[in-house]
């Protein structure tokens, strides 16, 4: 067994800010710092040695006409019993910017396709999962939810999710 002594950074589906947009899970300090230089930060776990920049820039409409905001932290996870001392955090990725993450840009674009095809899917009347679970909060984006149906996720994890999600193509849900 390796003593794991720093959490790692990996690619998450559950971010809450903008729906859908993937995020990176690790240590807060590590990210915090990462999106205030500008500086990208190394994955672990299924995209190992791939780097991400993060911050998604949005356009908001205001009193002053169009303005241009950039998102970096998501949430805050705080501690967690795996790695005490260490606030963990999810930032979203800077999908504009994936020079450095050949195969994460791959795998976003065959996402896309298939949420694309999936939503068409579903118009031709092709529904998710009709396997109730119980209440609680929707294993791929977190929301709470009366109505949760059973799903694996890309990685083969059985989870429940939310209705929304349960339209989701299963390589589309995280529940990592
Ligand atoms: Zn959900």
């Amino acid at each position: 067994m390796t003593a794991q002594h720093k959490p790692p950074m990996h690619i998450t589906g559950k971010t809450k800010s903008v729906p859908g947009h993937p995020g990176v899970a690790g240590p807060a300090e590590t990210l915090r710092a990462a999106f205030e230089a500008g500086t990208p930060v190394t994955l672990d776990g299924a995209y190992k040695g791939e780097r991400v920049y993060l911050g998604h820039t949005r356009q908001t409409y205001g009193d002053y006409g169009i303005t241009l905001e950039t998102i970096g932290l998501d949430r805050d996870l705080g501690e967690t019993s795996k790695f005490p001392g260490v606030r963990i955090a999810v930032y979203l990725v800077d999908l504009k910017r994936l020079e450095l993450a050949p195969q994460l840009e791959a795998k976003l674009r065959d996402v896309e396709a298939k949420r694309a095809q999936r939503a068409w899917e579903i118009e031709q009347g092709h529904p998710g999962s009709s396997e109730p679970a119980s209440a609680g909060e929707c294993d791929n984006c977190g929301a709470e939810t009366e109505s949760r149906w059973i799903r694996y996720d890309s990685s083969g994890i059985k989870g429940a999710v939310c209705v929304r999600c349960n339209k989701e193509d299963g390589q589309l849900l995280i529940f990592a």
